[in-house]
């Protein structure tokens, strides 16, 4: 019998172990089926990371091969980074099959908003990508909260059961819901990047329901995509989230870390009030025009984190483009993969230096200024 790994589903060897899927021949050819490869093991107890490449090719294959015995898709999504957890091979999916979608890292959300109103919005911007789902659950995998309230709804629209394929970009926190759901830590729950490889199949024990868990994609267009592992767990929401809040005139230069150079070019009367939001771990640095041109001729990156010293140098060698853009007042710029700038009192007139291959678009606010 083949036997696979119940982390990341890959096919368990003894043979090679510079290989996917290894375990000692001893181990594999023992009792148990509850077996962990090398890789996932070495994740789980001791959070060391090892790169694997999945090219958004195998994962066509891999959706391929699932497509076919699934009735309802359910697609975690990261409130935090909602732009950034979209991505085509998903959305397309969503389109065309019935869904669930699970919004998580609701802890994360300043200002505690309450769930309907998350759920409302979150139901608009779908509305807007042609996504129109059975129902939106509202969860953080971390505190436990909202979990159940997936099972039900599977359970109200599937009342005999289901196989629900199980999808999410990397990072949005899949596989810790996915844990929840199956009430053990199974899944290769990992602070880094594309760690569950294969498609596998686990049966929830107190329903006929079987989630089917797909490999997570790494999406375009994230800022946190760009720079080392390091960084990116310093970017990828997970921790606290921090707001400084501006209220800045012409040619104030704001940088956030050293991913993104914002000019204000609004030259009204009232100043705009803005407020932008990233991970607590990326610094904020405001100067005025003379006093930024005068750090970057210095190359002062000691500034600017992430990125650090080690990726600062591979990050310089994107292509660099300076973008304008106006945001009006309750509108958001979104960076994905980074963060966003609500603004309270615009227009926001603003320019925006930031490698072309992340992406930056302006969406209707999540978070609303307060009166
Ligand atoms: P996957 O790549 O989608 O399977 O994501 P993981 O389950 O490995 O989670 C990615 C990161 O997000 C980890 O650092 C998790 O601890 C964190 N995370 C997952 N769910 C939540 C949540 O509900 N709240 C917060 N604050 N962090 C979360």
């Amino acid at each position: 019998m083949i036997k696979k790994c119940i982390g990341c589903g890959v096919e368990l060897q003894g043979e090679d172990k510079n290989k996917r899927g290894y375990l000692p021949q001893s181990v594999l050819e023992g009792e148990s089926n509850e077996l962990y490869c090398q890789r996932c093991f070495k994740i789980k107890n001791y959070g060391e990371y090892i790169p694997v490449e999945m090219t958004r090719d195998d994962y066509k294959e891999e959706v391929k091969k699932v497509l076919p015995e699934a009735d309802v898709a359910l697609a975690v999504f990261d409130i935090i980074d909602f732009e950034g957890s979209f991505d085509d091979e998903i959305l397309d999916i969503l389109r065309e099959m019935d869904s669930i979608v699970a919004i998580n890292k609701i802890d994360l959300i300043p200002d505690g908003k309450h769930p309907s109103e998350v759920a409302n919005w979150v139901k608009e911007r779908l509305g807007e990508e042609g996504i129109a789902p059975l129902d939106i659950a509202i969860v953080s995998s971390k505190k436990g909260y909202g979990t159940s309230g997936i099972f039900k709804k599977i359970n109200y629209f599937y009342p005999n059961g289901a196989n629900v394929f199980v999808l999410g970009v990397t990072n949005v926190g899949k596989s810790s819901i996915i844990n929840r759901l199956v009430g053990k830590n199974i899944a290769t729950e990992s602070k880094y990047p594309g760690t569950t490889l294969k498609s596998s199949k686990k049966k929830l024990t107190n329903a006929n329901i079987t989630l089917i868990d797909t490999p997570g994609l790494i999406p375009q267009g994230r800022f946190s995509d760009l720079v080392c592992e390091k960084c990116n767990l310093d970017i990828v929401p997970s921790g606290e989230i921090s707001r400084k809040t501006y209220k800045e005139g012409k040619d104030r230069v704001i940088f956030i870390g050293g991913l993104v150079k914002m000019r204000v070019v609004s030259n009204e009367e009232l100043k705009p009030i803005f407020s932008v939001f990233a991970s607590k771990n990326v610094t904020y640095h405001d100067t005025n025009l003379e006093k930024a041109k005068e750090m970057e001729k210095e190359g002062r990156i000691d500034l600017f984190s992430p990125p650090c010293e080690k990726c600062a140098e591979k990050y310089k060698q994107e292509k660099i483009v300076t973008e304008h853009f106006t945001v009006e007042s309750g509108e958001e710029l979104v960076f994905k993969g980074l963060g966003w700038v609500s603004v309270k009192r615009g227009p926001l007139e603003i320019e925006i230096t930031y490698p072309e291959k992340a992406e930056i678009i302006i969406r209707n606010g999540l978070i609303k200024p307060k009166r």
